[in-house]
Formats: structure tokens, sequence, C-alpha cells
């Protein structure tokens, strides 16, 4: 088809099949949608950018959502269960410590690389029928008309222009889609660099996953199969370079000296991966017949473990709007929408970069309150219930996708 051939007219345009708009596709199927996928990348886990080497800590909300729209059945085994968090800051007496177990449920959550997440979807989008997937294809222009948008799309076969009733941005933290819709975004750079990999430690991890605030930036530990762990260690900007080109027993020791010796020595670590870390705010969520998910939405620093289980509350929240309309356009749906996702997004969004900040600066006069703080979080039963609601997924208005369901 050529560009200027009149449009190909469908209801939902969802631009990007990264974790989120993958999640939305095959939600909006499962619910009985007709959507279309534009991804730019081929649709395999090592083309994916994001479906990478990065572990990825899913809270119990998301995994109770992609059990719910088919996707947790294709990776539920490589997944391991996270039972025990430990919160702590170096050179301070207080820590929390969370637990499934205290919490009533067998798991707080679960980690799994993020390709075997992305090989998941892929499997779960081949079995979809109401979906149209166009990938490798990359959207090159959006246009507002009298009733949608038209979006002009890239790919091997050539150029073409289809006609949307609504447009979902789901392409990322530079979402192209956010710009053209005119929402403007709020881009706080943290000056730091997140080196990923896994390392192997002396003792076994135990399904604890642990959380490190120092000076010098946070560092935490995930567990994964086969006794390994997940290693995310965060430098300042101006280090990055030096700490990239570390040999393994130079970025050990920088690793141990910043985790210490919870788990014994740490050794075998992995291929380094380095992230480039900034925290990007959509002003708004919705414009007319379009809307924003995931990391388009907003990107979160990722220490908190936030942005994916955030974005699929996004992508399942409007999956559940859109099944219940005729017009998935319709501006009180994307009010709705809108609303909908308020306190869950400025909630976890506020922790994430409260956290980082709060916990990495090092003013004496903070200590001692962090410190207090954190027994408090630690020994009184209902801010710990809280944290722990939080830290599962559960804020706000969920989506009905990821409540527990009873036996
Ligand atoms: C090191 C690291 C660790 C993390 N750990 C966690 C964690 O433990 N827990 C958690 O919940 N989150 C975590 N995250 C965050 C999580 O990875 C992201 O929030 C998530 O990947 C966002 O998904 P997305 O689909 O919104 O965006 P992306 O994954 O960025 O996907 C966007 C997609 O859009 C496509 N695209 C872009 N432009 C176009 C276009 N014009 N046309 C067509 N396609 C386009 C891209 O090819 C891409 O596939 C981590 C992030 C990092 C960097």
């Amino acid at each position: 088809m050529h560009a200027t051939d009149s449009p190909t007219s469908v209801p939902v345009l969802i631009v990007g099949g990264g974790l989120v708009g993958a999640s939305l596709a095959i939600a909006l199927d499962a619910a009985g949608c007709a959507a279309t996928l534009v991804e730019a990348a081929a649709p395999r886990a090592d083309a994916q950018p994001s479906y990478d080497e990065r572990n990825l800590a899913l809270a119990r909300a998301t995994v109770n959502g992609l059990s719910a729209i088919g996707v947790w059945q294709h990776i539920a085994e490589r997944a391991t269960p996270i039972r025990h968090i430990h919160v702590s800051r170096g050179g301070e007496f207080g820590s929390v410590r969370l637990d499934a177990e205290r919490q009533g449920v067998d798991a707080l959550g679960w980690t799994l690389p993020a390709r075997e997440l992305g090989a998941g979807l892929l499997r779960r989008l081949d079995e979809c029928h109401r979906l149209t997937r166009l990938a490798p294809a990359k959207l090159m222009a959006l246009e507002s008309c009298a009733d949608g948008w038209i979006a002009e799309i890239e790919s091997p076969a050539g150029r073409q222009r289809i006609k949307a009733a609504l447009v979902v941005g789901a392409d990322g933290t530079q979402s192209f889609v956010r710009e053209r819709i005119g929402i403007a975004a709020e881009t706080y750079d943290y000056a730091q660099t997140l080196f990923v990999c896994t390392v192997t430690p002396e003792r076994d991890h135990a399904q604890r996953a642990f959380e490190r605030f120092t000076d010098d930036g946070p560092i935490a530990l995930l567990p994964l199969s086969e006794r390994r762990c997940g290693l995310v260690l965060t430098v300042s900007a101006e280090e990055a370079d030096a700490v990239a080109s570390m040999d393994d027993d130079a970025y050990i020791a920088l690793a141990q000296r910043r985790f210490g010796w919870r788990l014994g020595r740490l050794s075998r670590p992995g291929r380094r991966f380095p992230y480039a870390i900034q925290r990007v705010a959509a002003e708004r969520l919705i414009a007319p017949r379009a809307v924003l998910v995931g990391n388009a939405a907003q990107t979160v620093h990722p220490i908190g473990a936030q942005g994916f289980n955030l974005g699929l509350r996004d992508a399942l929240t409007l999956a559940e709007l859109i099944a219940q309309t005729n017009d998935p356009g319709d501006p009180a749906l994307l009010r709705d929408y809108a609303e909908r996702r308020a306190e869950d997004r400025e909630g976890t969004m506020a922790m994430s970069h409260g956290l980082v900040r709060l916990a990495c600066l090092p003013q004496p006069l903070l200590g001692p309150l962090r410190s207090l703080a954190m027994l408090a979080y630690d020994r009184v039963p209902p801010l710990q219930t809280l944290l722990a609601r939080h830290g599962m997924g559960f804020r706000g208005k969920p989506p009905r996708a990821v409540l527990e369901r009873l036996p």
C-alpha cells in the first residue's frame, strides 16, 4: 500500500510493542477487542530493545495481571519467588523487612529476566486472533483528523496510512506519540548510571531481595534461579566510564563494599550492562482520542522496581475501560482512565523519586530520622501492611485483572 491510498480504519492503534504495549495488545485481544500493534523492532526477543538482560522484580499484582491475560502460564517456571524483602541504609541502624508469610501470601513478587518476559509476551501475542501486528514497522507521522488520528507507518513492505479512533502511545521514554499529541514532559536527570549483571553469592539467597542505600548510590540484589542473584549497582555518571572498564575482581570488590557480607562472598559476575537513568513524567495522560501508557506516560528510577509494574496497571486499566464501550476514543472513557490512574501513578512516582533522593542523600541530620522511619516501618504492623500492599502493587483503584482471585 502507498502513503497516498485512503487510510485503513482501525479502532485502536497501539504504538510500541515493548513490555507494556504488548501487554495491552494481549489484554484487549483477551477482552474481545480488535486492535493494531505497531512495533519498530522485529518480533524476536533478541531484537526488542527492552527485552534484554535486566532482571525485573514483578510485583504480586503484576503476576496476577499477567496470569489473567494468559502470559504468566508461558513463563512461570522461569521466575523466582521473592518471599522476603530487606531494605537498609549503609551506616545507619534501621532497616525494613517485609515477609510474605506475615502478609498472608506465598510470595511478595517474582523476579524474571526481561528477555524471558519478552519471549513469553511474544508467544502469547502469537495466540491473539483479533490483533493485527505490524513489526518491524515504525510510526513516522501522526496527524489529527475529525474523529481520530491518521498515522503513517513505514515497514519493509513500504508506507501505509492507518486511521485510528484511539491512538495509544506505548512507545517508551522518548515517546514520539507524546510529542505529536501535544503533551509536554518534565525530565529529571539523576546523573547516575546503573549497571546490571548476575552474581553468585556464597550463601543461598533463600528467596530474599535486598535493597541497600549508600551515600554513593543504591545497590539491589534480586534472587534468581540456580542460586544466582541479579545485581543492580548505581554509580554517579562521572564514575560510569571507570566502573565500566573495571575488571571483574575490582567490580566485585566495589559491589561487596556497597552491599556488605550478608550473603557472604559474591563471585562469578556475568556480563555488565549499563543504563543511564532519568525520570520523565508526562504532564497529562490524555489528549483528544489519544492516551499514554507505560514509560511514555512516566519513566521512573529502576531502583524502586516500579516501571513495568506501574505500566502494566496502566495497560490493564485501559483495556478494562475499552472493553466496556463501543467507542475506544470516547472523551468520557479517557477522562475515566486519567482519573483511575491518578493516585497509583502519582503515589508510585513520588515514592520512587523520594526513595532515591532521600535514601541517597548523605546529610548527617537525616540519618537518625531515616533510621527511625525504617524502624517504624519494620515494627508497626499497619505501616508494614501498607508498605507491603504498595510494594505488591495494590494502590489506588487497581484494574480488576490484578486483584487476588479467591480459590
Ligand atoms: C535496568 C533496569 C531495571 C528495571 N527493573 C525493573 C523492575 O525490576 N521492575 C519493573 O517493574 N520495572 C523495571 N524497569 C522498568 C521497565 O523495564 C520499563 O518500565 C518497561 O520496560 C517500560 O515498558 P514500555 O513498553 O512502556 O517501554 P519500552 O520497553 O521502552 O518499549 C517501547 C517500545 O516502543 C517501540 N517504539 C518506539 N518508538 C516507536 C515508533 N515510532 N514506532 C514503532 N515502535 C516504536 C520501541 O521499539 C520499544 O519496543 C527497569 C528498567 C531498567 C532500565
